[in-house]
């Protein structure tokens, strides 16, 4: 700076600004600035840590769209209130699920809500030492949990925006016990595929659960005559209300075993749930052996090959599907709906009902969600 050969009076200036004067725009521009640079640095500076995070991300075994949800949520592509707000698209920015605060994806984590959610599952956030660092801390906070526990993490995020959404757009009046238990149900099913390991299901699982948001869960499961080598399929579609959305009854001639009889109720199932447009399904049934091969990726070399080729090329129909193992008392309505077959010569398809004896069962599994509430 040169100096003067006088004595002038001191003066503030702005020096982010040729003019030396403050105005609004210079202002937001030193502080985006400022801001994303010392991001860059320390960013540049921990860049294994946030390599770490992402391919800590990928590789977990939980659908493509829940780790595209939490990729979303930490590069701040998500729609919050305050993105909302700053595309000029919404007008108020308060949390949805605590209304105390401006809701970033910062917010939305250590949002009451959200800490009181992780709380009871297990789940203790430490507070970062600046908002600006949070991918960092997000990294270091990743390190320390174990695959099952981020599992448990990145679903619980997925879920609680879940929950968030449905708030605004359905009205819906979901408790947050309610939201933990689906949380815990859900990883129960996803570490039960992982694993292929259905010893973990009957302790977990002996009621039926309902989905979450838009997915559509279709129970399925056959009745076989051995005498007659006839089979019947008993599908039905619930949403995450637990109401039956459709229902199928399909009989099956020349079946030569129970596993091709449940074969058959799991592609019947598949159909069910493309036929009625569904997106995202979960195709639930007892029958072992086929969820393991229908969630099996290799090619089946078994006498059920062509059917479990069936099975596999029908995931082309869904954005979301997931094949899952429960023990019977889960999958009493499939197993009622299969029996009732018998009384119908061809196939019978029901939209939003079933025959009553298969709705008073289903209202049996609602009513016991709605204890649970
Ligand atoms: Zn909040």
């Amino acid at each position: 700076m040169p100096l003067s050969s006088s004595n002038p009076d001191d003066a503030i200036i702005w020096r982010f600004d040729s003019s030396e004067c403050y105005s609004v725009k210079s202002g937001y521009r030193m502080l985006a600035h400022v801001s994303d640079s010392q991001i860059i640095v320390s960013i540049i500076s921990n860049v294994d840590q946030i390599k770490r995070l992402y391919s800590a991300l990928w590789s977990l075994a939980i659908p493509t769209k829940i780790k595209v949800m939490f990729w979303r949520f930490i590069k701040n592509y998500l729609p919050t209130n305050v993105n909302l707000y700053n595309m000029r698209i919404h007008l108020a920015t308060n949390c949805t699920l605590c209304a105390g605060e401006a809701e970033t994806v910062y917010h939305i984590l250590f949002c009451p809500f959200t800490t009181s959610i992780l709380s009871h599952l297990g789940i203790a956030l430490f507070l970062p030492s600046s908002e600006h660092n949070w991918l960092l801390w997000l990294s270091s906070f990743f390190d320390q949990l174990d695959k099952k526990k981020m599992v448990l993490f990145v679903v619980s995020i997925w879920g609680i925006w879940t929950y968030r959404n449905n708030k605004i757009h359905n009205q819906m009046s979901q408790s947050a016990m309610d939201l933990v238990r689906f949380i815990k149900s859900y990883v129960g099913e996803l570490t039960s595929i992982a694993d292929n390991d259905a010893s973990l299901c009957p302790a977990s699982r002996m009621h039926w659960i309902p989905p979450l948001g838009d997915t559509i869960k279709v129970n399925f499961d056959a009745c076989f005559n051995s005498r007659y080598r006839t089979s019947f399929s008993g599908v039905v579609a619930r949403n995450n209300g637990g109401y039956i959305m459709a229902a199928g009854t399909i009989p099956h001639l020349f079946v030569p075993s129970p596993e091709v009889a449940e074969a058959y109720a799991c592609i019947d199932a598949l159909m069910l749930a493309r036929d009625a447009g569904f997106n995202s399904v979960i195709i639930e049934g007892d029958a072992l052996t086929i969820i393991n091969k229908a969630n099996c990726r290799e090619a089946d070399r078994s006498v059920l090959r062509s059917l479990v080729k069936q099975i596999h090329s029908r995931r082309a129909f869904f954005a979301s599907l997931t094949f899952s193992h429960v023990v019977r008392t889960c999958n009493a309505v499939a197993h009622l709906l299969a029996r009732e077959g018998r009384d119908f010569p061809g196939p019978r398809f029901w939209v939003e009902e079933a025959p009553p004896s298969v709705e008073e069962a289903a209202l049996k599994d609602k009513r016991w969600v709605d204890l649970q509430n």
